[in-house]
């Protein structure tokens, strides 16, 4: 359904079921969720989908092993029981990951990881090999009966250093432990929502939209696309904002009503850094390392480049977070520990990434200890109007579970049952997933009359939905684009079908090509000249487009004109050379 329609269906019929605010991971995963329960469910995103911090976070998918020291059990097993079906249901885009724990010390860090158990003490510290080897131990034990990988494994020094010489040689020994990652979790959420919206055909979703409380208590959809403002009635509100709970509910209530906080966010900023040295060092695996203060930080391989992070500074408004310098410097200097000779230049820092982690409010003084857990909060309003049921905390990891915990909560409170359930249903293009993948690659390119190379490129960014896009792309004239992997095709399968409204949310979201480092200026201008055709914009508009992706890209990510100019293919000076020999 197309924004004009959804906005027309809503001022014939304004009621709906639930109005879900908040279009990062833990919303859309409601969202699909209750649409597939058969509700008429409307989600309403202010920015784009996965803008959030569904967009800035380390892209792990794991149990959580820092979580132990804070005692928190329960969530590290329901984290881990959401990797390993992750694993099953999204196997396009989440994957093993080796993971490295360099080990400085032999002992400390148990006694201390005790104390903080018993709530004595909040100070992180070193952590030595006999606590590693309990965490190590506990995370084998809670996947000992699925056992998709192996179980963890010990070295000594001297073959630690053969294997990582680049590591810092005050290193005792290393544990390896597997984990796992997500290449494109942007695109996963996308993927969610179209799973939602093809299972009910009463289930919308709007990006740049906004849900408002009127004078007279009511609510509306603000477009923030066409400025419509449409009167809305759901029975339940759910506020899955993460970070901006607070902030939006503020939105929902009036003065009087004001519900307390219930988020205390921090910040986390990552850099994705080209260096071939550094990325090699990696030797394919993670390295999960604690850095001189005791902070957790990580660092791998990504999509060819190095990927590390991360901070924990606590903020207040989630709206224009960004990597500062002290953040830069900070991950720099935590890099240069870990692996002390290798040099890394400010050119090579291609991109840098901040979001903010929706943390329950807390007065810890230690952001690390915060508890990672998430639960639900339902808030009836006073001054009547339908009750608003928060989403609180919550990783990316285990966004099925907690979108299953509150559309619980959504159907006990509307009197519904659940009909459908998510735990193995498989995401996107992870249907149908092949076990043998070059037998699947030959079929689906001779099928379709692309190249082994085409199709593989396509299996890559979309898993097995890539026949579909593969038979679309063959359906017409395709043009290449700068970017060689790139055809306008594909680029206008998205444009059309993944409620593209912005050139950023092309090249920030729907495709990787800006946090790989690759896009150029010549692939941004081509981009945006085929995205201006395919929404009739106007000189003006394209214009307009142009300078905010450049603003938001050079203010939130570091990456200025001059450095997309430098990644244009140099252009062929075949004609001059002609001239001038002529
Ligand atoms: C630095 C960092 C590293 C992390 N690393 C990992 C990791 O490796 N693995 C892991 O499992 N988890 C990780 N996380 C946690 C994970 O990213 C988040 O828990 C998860 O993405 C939260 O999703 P969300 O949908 O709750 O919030 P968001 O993704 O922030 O979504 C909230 C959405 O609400 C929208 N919104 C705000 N106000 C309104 C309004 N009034 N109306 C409509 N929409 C509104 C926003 O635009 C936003 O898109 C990390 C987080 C950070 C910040």
């Amino acid at each position: 359904m197309k924004r004009e329609e959804i906005l027309d269906g809503l001022r014939r019929s304004p009621k709906v079921d639930v109005c879900i605010i908040g279009g990062g991971i833990n919303g859309i995963s409601v969202f699909r969720e209750l649409a597939l329960q058969g509700l008429n469910v409307l989600l309403v995103e202010k920015h784009d989908y996965c803008s959030g911090a569904s967009s800035a976070l380390s892209r792990m998918v794991h149990g959580g092993l820092r979580y132990l020291e804070n005692g928190e059990f329960k969530l590290v097993q329901e984290s881990l029981v959401e990797r390993d079906r992750l694993l099953r249901n999204a196997p396009h885009y989440v994957a093993p990951l080796p993971t490295t724990v360099p080990v400085f010390d032999i002992f400390s860090g148990l006694g201390n990881g005790i104390v903080r158990f018993l709530g004595l003490s909040r100070r992180p510290s070193r952590r030595g090999a006999v606590a590693i080897k309990a965490g190590l131990s506990i995370y084998d034990f809670l996947t000992r009966k699925r056992a998709l990988m192996p179980r963890h494994q010990f070295r000594g020094r001297r073959t630690t250093l053969a294997k990582w010489p680049a590591l810092n040689p005050d290193i005792k020994s290393s544990a390896t432990y597997f984990d796992a990652w997500v290449s494109h979790p942007e695109r996963l959420g996308i993927e969610l929502l179209q799973d939602g919206l093809l299972a009910e055909p009463g289930a919308m979703a709007l990006n740049y939209a906004e849900l408002r409380r009127m004078e007279n208590g009511r609510y509306c959809v603000e477009d923030r696309i066409g400025g419509a403002s449409v009167a809305v009635e759901p029975a339940l509100i759910i506020n899955a904002t993460g970070g901006w709970i607070d902030v939006a509910n503020r939105t929902l209530f009036s003065q009087e009503a004001r519900p307390a906080p219930l988020i205390g966010g921090t910040k986390g900023s990552h850099l994705i850094i080209d260096n071939a040295e550094l990325r090699d060092a990696l030797a394919d695996h993670m390295i999960y390392y604690e850095n001189e203060d005791g902070r957790i930080c990580i660092l791998f391989p990504y999509l060819g480049k190095v990927l590390v992070g991360s901070t924990d500074i606590r903020v207040d408004d989630p709206e224009t977070v960004r990597c500062e310098a002290e953040e830069r410097d900070y991950i720099l200097q935590s890099l240069a520990f870990v692996l002390p000779d290798i040099t890394i230049r400010s050119e090579q820092i291609v991109f840098r990434f901040a979001g903010v982690r929706p943390l329950p409010a807390s007065t810890d003084s230690f952001t690390g200890r915060i508890p990672r857990d998430h639960f639900c909060t339902v808030l009836e309003p006073s001054e009547g109007g339908p009750p608003v049921l928060c989403m609180i905390g919550g990783k990316w990891t285990t966004f099925r579970s907690f979108g299953e915990l509150a559309a619980d909560q959504a159907l006990e409170k509307l009197g519904r049952r659940r009909r459908v359930a998510t735990t193995d249903r498989p995401i996107g293009g992870g249907r149908a997933f092949p076990a043998n993948r070059s037998v699947w690659l030959a079929q689906a390119a001779s099928g379709k009359g692309l190249s082994a190379g085409r199709m593989a490129e396509l299996f890559g960014r979309y898993g097995t939905d890539a026949e579909a896009i593969a038979g679309f792309i063959a359906a017409g004239r395709d043009t290449a684009l700068p970017h060689a992997g790139y055809s306008t095709r594909e680029l206008q399968l998205l444009i059309r079908d993944e409620a593209v409204e912005h050139l950023d949310d092309l090249l920030l979201r729907r495709t990787t090509l800006a946090v790989s480092g690759e896009l150029s200026l010549d692939m941004t201008d081509a981009v945006l000249d085929l995205l201006a055709q395919e929404k009739c914009w106007t000189q003006g508009r394209r214009a307009g487009e142009r300078d905010r992706f450049l603003t938001l890209l050079n203010e939130r990510h570091g990456v200025d004109e001059d450095m997309l100019s430098a990644r244009n293919e140099p252009r062929s000076t075949e004609c001059d050379t002609t001239a001038k020999s002529g």
